[in-house]
This record gives structure tokens, sequence and C-alpha cells, in this order.
């Protein structure tokens, strides 16, 4: 596989990112595929669909989970709705998030992300404690499947990222490394997490975004590539220095406006490949 091929967030019938037709015409070789919904996730569907992609020479490098319930409004929104923390939904998210990962394997794909949620900062918190049993009881299931578990960073520091994993301690528990999620949820900066979590990162979105005046407390706001704080060129010259050679995902969340999300990605796709070429 060629260093640091270029993708889009892309979703079938359900999720967020692009349609699977806008990444076709994105000229992108790979895909992160949000979850379909669940009368989608059939082996037929899955057939169809790999045909389908082989058509469009597209590749799906990791399947994303997502919730119905998950609200992404304001920082203590997503505390209580996302992910397999918040209790009251953890155990049927579980049993989804299973079923998606079986799902994933049918698509022949070695890798399953998600939002795992807020997770609290006292190690000895029962929620603490509860998402700890939750992350290794799906590593588990995603091990079976030959699968890695990516959790998407952002909703914490670096550190405790870090000593949540070392807590889990999975083999296939690794980082999908978001730097703009880092300056929207006030997490830390993004190139110096980015150091941290190093050893662990096996995906990456490219997202951007600008810090809130009141960082932790207010969201930061999501902007096209190359326009907020993230930097870009840094934040490639640290991959680089990491060793990570794997594909790098556009994220842009504007469904509601497609064809400016599309004209965004595009732009994206030049920056990254202008700055490819000078820092690869
Ligand atoms: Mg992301």
């Amino acid at each position: 596989m060629d260093k640091w091929p270029l993708g889009v967030f892309a979703s079938i019938d359900a999720g967020l990112g692009v349609r699977l037709e806008v990444a076709h015409e994105l000229g992108v070789p790979t895909i992160q595929l949000h979850a379909p919904q669940r009368a989608t996730r059939t082996a037929d569907n899955a057939k169809r669909f790999l045909a389908r992609l082989e058509e469009l020479g597209i590749r799906i490098t990791v399947v994303f989970g997502g919730f119905e319930g998950e609200s992404y409004a304001d920082i203590p929104t997503v505390a209580r709705t996302v992910g397999l923390v918040p209790p009251a939904t953890r155990d049927v998210r579980l049993a989804e998030m299973k079923e998606i990962a079986d799902f994933a394997r049918l698509l022949g794909v070695d890798a399953v992300g998600l939002h795992i949620g807020f997770i609290p900062h006292e190690t000895e918190d029962s929620l603490y404690r509860g998402a700890v049993a939750v992350t290794r009881e799906l590593c588990d299931h995603c091990r079976n499947n030959g699968q890695n578990l990516h959790l998407e960073t952002g909703q914490e520091a670096a550190d405790n990222l870090l000593e949540f994993i070392a807590e889990v301690n999975r083999e296939n528990l690794f980082v999908n490394f978001d730097p703009a999620n880092m300056i929207l949820y006030g997490c830390g900066e993004p190139i110096d997490a980015l150091r941290m979590v190093g050893s662990y990162v096996r995906s990456v979105h490219c997202k951007d975004a600008k810090w809130a005046s009141h960082p932790g407390r207010d969201w930061g706001a999501e902007v096209p590539l190359g326009e907020g704080d993230v930097g870009f060129e840094a934040f490639l010259r640290t991959l680089k220095e990491i060793g990570y050679t794997g594909p790098l995902t556009i994220e842009r969340e504007i469904p509601q406006e497609p064809s400016r999300q599309k004209e965004e990605i595009g732009r994206g796709i030049r920056l990254l490949n202008e700055l490819k070429a000078k820092v690869g």
C-alpha cells in the first residue's frame, strides 16, 4: 500500500460522512465507513457493497460504529449520550457494536472504530470501571473476528487516554487520532497529544477546528481543512515522526450542505496532496 493514501469518512444509508458516490467523484482510494443501519447489515448487502467498491476502486479501512440517541449538541450532552460509557444504554450498544464488528468482518475490514464516550477521570469510579469492562469485552469480540478496535480521540486528554488503554490491557486496542476533536473538546494541543499516543495510532481523521474562547466548557468550531488551528504541515510531519503510514481520512461534518461539503473536501484533498509531496 502507498504511504498515506487519501480517504474520506463516508456512509451508505445512515451515519455521517459523504455518500459513496461522492467519495468516488472525489477520487479517493479509501474510505472509513460509518456503519449502516441494522436492516442493511446483511451478508447479501455486504457482498453487493463489496462488488460496488471494487468497481469504484475504493477500499474500506475502518468501519465506525454509532448509536441511536447520540447527540453532539454540546459537551455535557456528549458526556450523557455518546458511546459505551453511559450505563443506561451500555448493554444494548455493546450488543450492537458487536453486530457492527461482525458486519465489518463480512466486508473484510480488520478495524472497527467508535467514540467510546467521555471516560471519567476518577479511576475508582464505577463509571470508569464499567467503561474498562465494556471496552475489554468489545476488544475480545473484535479479536475473535481478527480485528483491532480504534478509539476516536478528543473527549479526553492524551494522558487519560493512555491510562485508559493501559487499564483495558488488550493487544488489539488502538487509537483513531482526530486532531480537531482535541481542539473542539478542549483536551490539549493536538500535535503534542499525537506524539504522546503515537505508538497506538492506527488511523486518523484529517479534520480542522478553531479553539473556543473557553476550551473544555464551550465547543470549538469545526472549519474546513487548513483553515483551523491544527496546522496540517506539523500534523503530517508528526505522523512521519511517529512512523504512521496509514490512510489520511478527511472528515468534514456538514451533512446539511452536501455541495459545500464536497467542495471543501476537494480543497482538503488538494492541500493534503501538496503537503504529502512536501513532507512525505
Ligand atoms: Mg473524527
